[in-house]
This record gives C-alpha cells, structure tokens and sequence, in this order.
C-alpha cells in the first residue's frame, strides 16, 4: 500500500496496488506546476485503487485541455495528482510518504530543460517524448 499527502497534511490518500512509468519531465509547464526542476510523476497502474482518505474537499483541480489536469491542495498548494477528467491518473512522487517502489525510468523533454540543472542519475534523456507509447500524458 502506497500512502501520501500533501505539505500541510490536510489532503492524504491511498493508493492500493501500484504505480508504473515513472518519469521525470523537464518541459517548462511541469517545472511551474511543480515549482522545481522537473516534475516526477508516475501512473496508477491498472487494477490498482486510488483513494483519497482526507481532506478531499481542499482539493483544487486545473484542468488545462483535452481533459487533462492537475490536482493540488488549496491550503498549501502542494501538487498532488495527475487527473483526466474526474478520474486520478497518476501522481507526483514527491508527495509520496515512503518508497512507493517505483524509479525514474526516464527524462523527458529535456531539451527544455531548465539551464540551472544538470540532471543526475544514469536513467536515459530524451529531448522531447520518449519514441514509445508507454508515456500517456506529461
Ligand atoms: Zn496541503
Ligand atoms: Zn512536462
């Protein structure tokens, strides 16, 4: 079981089962809505039950087209999830409380990468989308 939540505790959730694709992207809209480097997200594998257990209600969800959005804690502002539509497709790592299992399996959009970071670790780069479909959204 994988739990999390965000800066100021008032949103926590649940994630039973696992998380796939793990990925760290650089393009300028996941350094904003992270507020860091890049963003480090990864999805709710199939057959696995996201929940939230606290604090749903100070939720606050951008949505910013086709459907897709994000989901961050109107208290603190940490961002939490991924969402398309009403349904949570993934999220971000950081606000995950112990090791959820997962690694960084790969930078993306690197070549908008922010010129004050040199990105470590040996997980392969790739200047825009990875040439595979695993990566659904970014
Ligand atoms: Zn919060
Ligand atoms: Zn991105």
């Amino acid at each position: 079981m994988i739990e999390g939540g965000c800066f100021c505790s008032s949103i926590r959730y649940r994630i039973e089962g696992a998380l796939q694709h793990a990925r760290s992207c650089h393009c300028s809209r996941c350094r904003k809505a992270c507020s860091g480097a890049s963003s480090a997200y990864a999805e709710i594998a199939p057959n696995s039950r996201f929940m939230w257990t606290a604090g749903e209600d100070k939720l606050t969800k951008h949505i910013s087209g086709h459907g897709w959005g994000l989901a961050f804690c109107s208290v603190c502002g940490s961002t939490l999830c991924g969402m398309f539509g009403e349904q949570v497709h993934g999220v971000a790592l950081g606000c995950i409380d112990d090791d959820p299992g997962v690694r960084i399996e790969m930078h993306i959009f690197v070549g908008s990468k922010a010129p004050w970071d040199p990105i470590g670790g040996d997980a392969p780069q790739f200047d825009e989308r990875p040439p595979s479909p695993s990566i659904s959204a970014e």
